[in-house]
């Protein structure tokens, strides 16, 4: 008897406790049609989502990360040399993305970062346009349009085909006077990498100096890390290098916290919230070079820049972070190490990338969304569910 009693006391408190979303999923039963679906509803269920609790609550701000080459045993890596203290174990939600493009198996960075940031899945090589060239609006720029403040900060030139394709639309990545062109044109409030050479008219087939556009256009144009952190502006570019940047292991200036610092600055100045591309370019490189202390520097690099992100978000509560891979780079294998000392016995099976799913982690306003295994191209939906906001791609 008393034992009935204390099971019918603990369904009443359980009752009490539960979340709205899981008293509304037991009530409805089925999963709901695509027709039947608001995708300004941030908490109804989705077509093939478990029915797990979703956030009532909708994000302000967006922060998407992408580890380029950055598959699962990268990130253990990481695990592993932080010796427990990796910001990566701060997440709450995390899940696989299948990465293969619209015509291979194994994506490029074009193709990959195309689908990460647009929702849509296209062929190798191709910046911001579907398979048949169609031009197609990223994250960045369809918020941008909603007044939201946008802004991206790389390890790699600005012109590279991460960021590319978060405001150029070209059949090629390596068209890069075009994409410069696309880039002072964007609009975008905040934009920090390598790159300045395809700027300037000398430099150029077509004579033209998309530098003078962006000044035209009411940028401050940094060259330095000082620069850069003393500008007064909210509309900025730095350059911090002619192309590329250098590893961070000889001593690169830390141009990735401190740029995800200064956009944060910038960014989150607007009522109306802000969206980001935050890319640790040269994960890849180290990869592609085989080249396991390389690797391991510029994922400690990466580290210091996701514990600015998290500080931010977990302040402010208002901010949804997704951490991804556009590819693992390097058929990477951990096949030894020493997890007290934090070392790793890394082997490369592949100089390019490899086809392998890449981890997402979420955190934030409607991360429990981002868990399982999903398509490099369901992200962004995702994204714009969680924000409340109509998918509009
Ligand atoms: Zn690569």
């Amino acid at each position: 008897m008393k034992a009935t009693k204390k099971i019918v006391s603990a369904a009443l408190i359980l009752g009490f406790l539960l979340p709205l979303p899981i008293a509304a999923w037991a009530q409805q039963k089925s999963v709901p049609s695509a027709e039947s679906i608001d995708e300004t509803d941030t908490t109804a269920q989705q077509p093939g989502e478990p029915p797990a609790v979703r956030s009532l609550k909708k994000a302000k701000n967006v922060i998407i990360i992408i580890g380029d080459g950055m598959g699962t045993a990268q990130v253990y890596a990481s695990v592993v040399a932080q010796k427990n203290a990796s910001n990566f174990l701060r997440f709450p939600f995390s899940g696989f993305s299948r990465t293969y493009s619209n015509n291979k198996y194994t994506t490029d960075s074009g193709a990959g970062g195309t689908a990460i940031v647009t929702g849509h899945k296209t062929d190798n090589y191709h910046i911001g346009v579907l398979s048949d060239g169609t031009p197609i609006p990223s994250f960045l720029t369809l918020l941008r349009n909603q007044g939201l403040a946008t802004g991206f900060v790389v390890t790699s030139s600005v012109l590279d085909a991460t960021p590319a394709s978060t405001y150029a639309h070209v059949p090629h990545r390596k068209m890069y006077d075009t994409i410069s062109l696309h880039m002072s044109q964007c609009g975008f409030d905040v934009m920090i990498g390598g790159g300045l050479s395809n700027f300037r008219p000398e430099n150029r087939k077509d004579g033209l100096a998309p530098l003078d556009t962006l000044r035209q256009r009411g940028y401050d144009i940094t060259y330095s890390l000082e620069e850069m952190k003393n500008s007064k502006s909210n509309k900025l570019v730095t350059f911090f290098c002619e192309n590329y940047y250098g590893p961070v292991a000889p001593g690169r200036d830390p141009v990735l916290t401190e740029g995800t610092k200064k956009a944060l600055d910038i960014l989150s100045q607007n009522p109306k919230g802000f969206a980001m591309m935050i890319e640790g370019s040269q994960i890849d490189w180290g990869c592609h070079n085989n080249d396991a202390p390389y690797m391991e520097a510029e994922l400690a690099d990466f580290e210091k820049m996701l514990k600015v992100v998290l500080d931010f978000a977990e302040k402010d509560g208002n901010t949804l972070v997704v951490v991804t891979a556009d590819h693992e780079t390097g058929g990477l294998v951990l096949t030894d190490g020493d997890i007290e000392k934090g070392k790793n016995t890394c082997k490369y099976v592949t100089d390019w990338h490899s086809g392998v799913m890449v981890p997402v982690f979420a955190f934030g306003p409607g991360a429990e969304t981002f868990s399982g295994i999903q398509q490099n191209s369901d992200l962004m939906p995702k994204v714009f569910r969680a924000m409340g906001r109509k998918v509009e791609n």
